[in-house]
């Protein structure tokens, strides 16, 4: 099953669904209708703003690592660093172990389990800069067109 998590479009609350949906998936915020369940498109385009261009992301949780980070730093008054060392150790194992996400270049929603390929890469600044424009008109115009789609 792939998870996908995303921003309303209508309230910005942060969703989380699975696909391929089986009935509609509300906001939990604002109840507006957002998706319709509908199969899965190969190649893949994003649910929300069907754009076709994904960068690799691990799924990092930054406030487990940073908190293993502070209590090594806290310790290692007592250790003599070496637990800051250890600490270090601890957030690269964690990270390695991490699975990739997927995340839309347009909207950010993030996709994780989507299968990944050769050419999947991790951010790009190029094509950053390239849909820069996209990726504003997008956010300007989203309330409108789910509005529409909603209503
Ligand atoms: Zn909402
Ligand atoms: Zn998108």
């Amino acid at each position: 099953m792939i998870e996908m998590r995303y921003f309303c479009p209508l309230c910005e609350t942060r969703n989380r669904i699975f696909l391929p949906l089986k009935e509609d998936a509300l906001c939990l915020n604002c109840n507006g209708l957002v998706l319709k369940p509908s199969a899965i498109s190969e190649p893949f385009k994003c649910v929300l703003c069907d754009y076709n261009q994904f960068y690799l992301t691990k799924d990092f949780n930054r406030g487990i690592g940073l908190a293993i980070f502070i209590a090594g730093a806290i310790a290692s008054f007592w250790t003599y660093g070496i637990s800051l060392a250890v600490a270090a150790v601890i957030d690269a194992l964690l990270y390695k172990r991490l699975a990739f996400l997927k995340v839309c270049y347009i909207c950010d929603t993030e996709y994780k389990n989507l299968p990944i390929r050769k050419e999947d890469k991790v951010y790009d600044h190029v094509i950053g800069d390239l849909i820069r424009s996209m990726k504003e008109d997008w956010h300007l115009a989203k309330k409108k067109l789910w509005t529409q789609k909603s209503a």
